[in-house]
């Protein structure tokens, strides 16, 4: 798809440059009193847990920001693996999956030995992440995302909308509330900031709050929760540009280390045109924040025009540009409970997102752990709040999370060290090439991490340990669920299983049988599927509400070795009569 011809236009991509529009700021109205789950931040990570709460008429969800509107240009880009498998869950793949640059190649650039103020390209390599999963990574622009997450909440049954132009002020957790699950013992103060109201104060009172308010969180300030690790003094200028130019690859992504002018890293983008461009700044004076560096467009410009010599950079256009600096760091804790607590203890306020760990933008991680973030958290509070779960649930989102945080804060200053520029003196010796050549291992190394794929849980609560991983040695205990294609029996259409993972706070279980005939009352099959349909202490049986369909709360899907079954010979686990029109098939 070709988008941008005439310029960067935000809003909808499946409507034509000439037509397209950005969203509108949505109209004000009155925050509710009273809540069940508040969310502070409409970024990846505010919106993905929103998109989930409103998958649920049962529970009342408010998600406000202090910015007038939606995102429009900028920020994060890079959609992995994972993230687009997020969005299936949602039904929202179809369009990422359309509109995004598909990541298929990496080429890196180096300092050209016979003539070292030239580039020359030293490496072209099929990225590593290709066949992690059934989505490719692709690039196009974070607000694309948001909207994307917004349609879906607006058009779920809740029809939940963010309520914009309101900063949090402050938030008060009353601690002797906390271990009640009716109570609400959060209280969030918000103060307009549009003209028409501008100032007007408004307090919310809810059951849980997510501080999705990015790194300069105020809910993990008013929680007292500290980052810990470096601030950043390294500045990266990042621009979003439509151009011209004699560069073989630029619709490639493309790592360039010049001798003297340091290193550009290329992100062809959306539409066929657009590229980002992260380019090396100087380090900045240690807690200087980027905004108060004094860089322009035009010095970016500059600085990669050097960089690219002896290729030309004719920028046409300037979408977008930011001087981005950030440092590693983390939170110590993921929610309001005291450092060391017993999982017994019911946490009622957690931060998400950037609000709980920051790093550089060189492996796209930002929105891609965000994101995950909120989906990781998103159904557990779903589950406790509608009595499904225990609240002791909700304490494996800090474990499981800030583990993966900390995995991704070693990745990024590995990779920042390699990225960075090296000594003019080292640039053409051998040992430059050499670390071009861990650029490469560090991708291939890490490809699942950076992809999303290869995230894995410890065993817990929910999640079984190592002891049974020889029943299902393709699936590895406490990974996602790869998804494989499979032929329905009913029509002969091809499915992929993961996809029959939806986001709708059920249970899936996958049986894979054997090469016996499931048909036979007397093969394990069929022995399986009538324990979980009639044996009180399948967790069928346990789990499901009296009257309410079998497999409203855990969904039991089968796959056979024989195409030539016939869906009327199965076990009736298989064709579950559902909906209020006990529909069996
Ligand atoms: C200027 C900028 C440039 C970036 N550039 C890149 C990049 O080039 N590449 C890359 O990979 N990543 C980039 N990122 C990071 C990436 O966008 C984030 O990792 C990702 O958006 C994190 O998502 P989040 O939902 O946690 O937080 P955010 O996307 O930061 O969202 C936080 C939201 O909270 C709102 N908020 C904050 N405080 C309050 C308050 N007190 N009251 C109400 N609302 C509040 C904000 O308005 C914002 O909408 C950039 C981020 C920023 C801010």
């Amino acid at each position: 798809m070709q988008y941008h011809l005439n310029g960067f236009k935000p809003g909808n991509y499946q409507v034509p440059d000439a037509a397209r529009k950005a969203y509108p700021n949505p109209p004000i109205k009155d925050l509710p009193t009273t809540v069940d789950v508040l969310i502070i931040g409409t970024g990846p990570a505010g919106l993905t847990m929103a998109r989930q709460m409103s998958e649920f008429n049962d529970i009342t969800t408010c998600i406000v920001d202090m910015a007038d509107g939606p995102l429009l240009f900028g920020r994060a880009d890079g959609i992995s693996c994972r993230t687009i498998e997020i969005m299936e869950a949602f039904n929202s793949s179809e369009m990422v999956v359309k509109e995004t640059y598909k990541l298929k190649q990496n080429t890196f650039w180096e300092p050209d030995p016979d003539n070292p103020v030239h580039i020359k390209r030293t490496e072209k390599i099929d990225d590593a992440r290709a066949g992690l999963s059934e989505f490719t990574h692709g690039i196009v622009n974070q607000a694309r995302l948001h909207e994307l997450l917004s349609d879906g909440m607006a058009n779920s049954i809740t029809n939940l909308r963010p309520h914009c132009s309101r900063e949090l002020l402050e938030l008060v957790v009353n601690d002797s509330l906390t271990q009640d699950p009716s109570a609400h013992p959060i209280t969030a103060t918000f103060r307009r900031t549009d003209n028409a109201g501008k100032d007007k104060r408004e307090t919310i009172k809810a059951r849980f709050v997510v501080g999705c308010d990015g790194g300069r969180s105020r809910v993990r300030k008013s929680l007292g929760i500290t980052l810990e690790g470096d601030s950043a003094n390294k500045a990266w200028g990042v621009m979003d540009i439509l151009l011209n130019t004699d560069f073989p690859d630029i619709r490639v992504k493309s790592f360039i280390q010049s001798k003297d002018h340091g290193a550009v890293m290329i992100i062809p983008r959306e539409g066929g045109y657009l590229c980002r461009f992260y380019v090396e700044m100087d380090v900045i004076e240690k807690e200087k924040r980027a905004s108060e560096v004094d860089i322009t467009e035009q010095d970016l410009i500059a600085k990669a025009q050097q960089i690219f010599h002896p290729y030309t950079l004719d920028v046409k256009e300037v979408a977008w540009w930011s001087i981005y600096s950030v440092g590693q760091r983390i939170a110590d804790r993921f929610d309001n409970r005291p450092a060391d607590s017993s999982d017994e203890i019911i946490p009622r306020a957690f931060v998400a997102g950037d609000a709980c760990h920051t790093h550089s933008p060189k492996g796209g991680w930002g929105l891609n752990t965000s994101l995950p973030d909120t989906f990781n958290l998103g159904w557990k509070m779903a589950a406790v709040l509608q009595g499904k779960s225990a609240p002791q649930l909700l304490a494996t989102y800090a474990t499981e999370r800030r583990k993966v945080a900390q995995q991704l804060i070693n990745a990024d200053k590995e990779l920042s060290k390699l990225v960075a520029t090296r000594p003019a003196s080292a640039a053409i010796t051998d040992d430059a090439r050499v670390d071009t050549a861990e650029i490469e291992a560090f991708m291939k190394r890490q490809s699942g991490f950076v992809s999303g794929t290869s995230i894995e849980y410890f065993p817990s609560y929910i999640c079984a340990g190592q002891e049974h991983q020889r029943l299902a040695s393709g699936f590895k205990i406490g990974q996602r669920f790869h998804s494989a294609v499979a032929t329905r029996l009913t029509d002969g259409a091809t499915q992929h299983l993961g996809h029959l993972v939806k986001a709708d706070g059920r249970w899936r279980i996958f049986m894979f049988t054997g090469d016996g005939d499931p048909t036979q009352p007397s093969s394990a099959a069929y022995k399986f599927a009538n324990y979980m349909e009639h044996d009180p202490a399948s967790p069928v049986q346990k789990y499901t509400p009296a009257g309410a369909d079998i497999d409203s709360v855990i969904d039991t899907y089968a796959v056979f070795q024989d195409k030539a079954l016939s869906m009327h010979d199965l076990h009736s686990l298989h064709c579950p009569a559902t909906s209020a029109l006990t529909l069996d098939f």
